[in-house]
């Protein structure tokens, strides 16, 4: 088996997906003895969704060192610092998905959720989100990167971001050709393989050109151009837990002060978007088609705007599953050509970013090595599912039994996986995810005990402190966040003060 690194890279597609690869690959693996081509078809386009971002995004920005008010001020960006439920146990109902801790570390090797569980369930103040800073900003529509207070145990204000999927592609796009990748405009029509091994030699281009490399990376979207078409990878169909099949997108005017957060607001049939950005918020009605119709669901998401719509509502359609392999031989597929489950928890772009922080890490020889093309495909394919059963919970774990959609989310089976993890919760308010799980404990405790299910007890060692140490912790807790909260500026000020876009600015 060959060593030698693979040096001649080509990307097919330039959306979300292949700009992320661009810009990793020419930051981490360099142009000088590499090359690195991107293809992209402005007659095909991208898929032009994809707005709302979870934390770990930082990371990606710092593996690149971007500059994050710059990143900012491009993308015409907000901060999030969580999605708030909006309809999703009962009608009437909301619940927030924090970001960050609850509570502080105690250092006594507990969660804090079950010290305020122990507490709530002894008839404490039932809502844990007065333990989150991130919640209580969202509250307030406060927002800063303040630090936490050295030694409270207290961390950070976590947050992710929300930005305009066609700058941030754009903004890539720049760093990258900056760093060396070159961008061939152009259909890419066929593929030339080894007759012998079946590795990818070439794509063909519709001008008659052909574009050669050692590895291929292949983003282009829903269609699976190489990793599908080529390599008939196959596709596991997960619609049956995630009935979702289409999003009625439209933009709306700008909020005069943006939320620093997502709302998701449970509907019919699916749920709604809105997700403001500096100079336009973003809104999608995401439904099943087999109880609602297109234009119907259009007609919905228009009325319920909040604010004049900037374009006609644009119909995407989708299937929730993935691709059964991520790689094969000399191809990697990434984004949406990779698997796509639904855009509930705005975990795509996370799962290019994993996929491409996974790649850089199994850097792949000309011929590369079976047993780590294996592991990775493994790696991913519990990314994939610890992220849908995720989603699932949420139509699963409801009350709301008002339309046949949300009959038949409520009394689904649901994976195994998944039913073990509700059981857990139900007796102790954990599940116990694996350290590369996506969603922490923090996550699923919000999630689960919004959408109604309430845990029978808590860990055993969270009695071993008394109970005035109990109440007086949690009120330290409670008066750091509060103070922590009480500092931050508004979200608009903060972005007024370093990070507005033009047309923030002119706004
Ligand atoms: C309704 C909806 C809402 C979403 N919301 C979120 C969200 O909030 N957060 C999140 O993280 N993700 C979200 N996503 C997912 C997110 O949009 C995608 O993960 C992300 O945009 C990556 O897309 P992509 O680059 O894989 O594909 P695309 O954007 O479809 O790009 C495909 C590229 O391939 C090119 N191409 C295709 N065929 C050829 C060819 N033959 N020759 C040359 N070029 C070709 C196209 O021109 C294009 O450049 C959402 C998705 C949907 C459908």
């Amino acid at each position: 088996m060959s060593l030698e690194p693979a040096r001649d890279f080509v990307i097919v597609g330039g959306g979300t997906a292949g700009w992320m690869a661009a810009a990793a690959l020419a930051k981490c693996a360099g142009t000088q003895q590499r090359r690195i081509t991107l293809i992209e078809s402005e007659a095909i386009g991208t898929v032009g969704v994809g707005e709302s971002t979870i934390p770990p995004i930082q990371l990606f920005n710092r593996l690149l060192g971007i500059d994050e008010d710059e990143f900012v001020r491009e993308t015409n960006a907000t901060f999030k610092l969580g999605i708030e439920f909006v309809d999703w146990r009962r009608v009437g109902e909301r619940y927030f998905h924090n970001f960050g801790l609850l509570g502080a570390d105690l250092r006594t090797g507990v969660s804090f959720n079950h010290y305020w569980l122990r507490w709530a369930q002894s008839g404490g103040d039932p809502d844990q989100l007065r333990f989150s800073a991130e919640a209580e900003a969202a509250r307030l529509g406060k927002f800063g990167r303040t630090p936490g207070a050295a030694g409270s145990g207290q961390p950070n204000i976590n947050y992710a971001f929300q930005f305009d999927a066609s700058t941030y592609a754009a903004y890539l796009r720049r760093y990258s050709e900056k760093r060396g990748v070159i961008r061939r405009e152009g259909k890419v029509v066929d593929v030339r393989q080894d007759p012998e091994t079946g590795f990818i030699d070439a794509v063909q281009m519709e001008d008659g050109s052909s574009i050669q490399g050692d590895f291929f990376i292949d983003c282009s979207g829903f269609r699976g151009l190489l990793i599908e078409q080529v390599f008939k990878a196959g596709f596991e169909d997960w619609s049956h837990w995630l009935p979702n099949d289409r999003a009625a997108a439209a933009p709306a005017e700008r909020m005069p002060e943006p939320a620093p957060y997502t709302v998701a607001r449970a509907r019919e049939a699916g749920w709604q978007w809105r997700i403001p950005l500096q100079h336009r918020t973003g809104n999608g009605y995401v439904y099943c088609s087999s109880y609602i119709s297109d234009d119907e669901a259009s007609s919905r998401l228009v009325e319920s705007l909040g604010g004049s719509a900037l374009a006609d509502p644009r119909v995407l359609r989708f299937q929730a599953g993935r691709r059964r392999a991520s790689w094969v031989k000399n191809c990697l597929a990434l984004g949406l050509s990779s698997g796509f489950l639904e855009p509930l928890e705005s975990t795509s772009i996370h799962l290019v970013q994993a996929a491409i922080s996974k790649f850089l890490d199994f850097f792949p020889a000309r011929r590369p090595d079976p047993a780590l093309i294996d592991r990775f495909n493994e790696e991913m394919r519990f990314q994939y599912e610890s992220i849908r059963d995720f989603i699932i919970a949420h139509y699963k774990v409801t009350e709301r039994e008002d339309t046949e959609f949300w009959r038949y989310c409520r009394h689904m089976s649901i994976p195994d996986t998944l039913a073990e993890k509700l059981e857990m919760f139900r007796a102790r308010g954990e599940v116990k995810p694996r350290w590369s799980d996506i969603f922490s404990e923090v996550s699923w405790f919000a999630v689960l005990y919004g959408q109604g299910l309430t845990p029978e007890g808590y860990h055993p060692l969270a009695d071993l402190m008394s109970e005035d140490d109990l109440e007086l912790t949690l009120s330290r807790i409670r008066s750091a966040i509060r103070q922590k909260v009480d500092a931050l500026p508004s979200h608009g000020d903060f972005i007024r003060g370093c990070c507005s876009s033009r047309e923030m600015s002119a706004a």
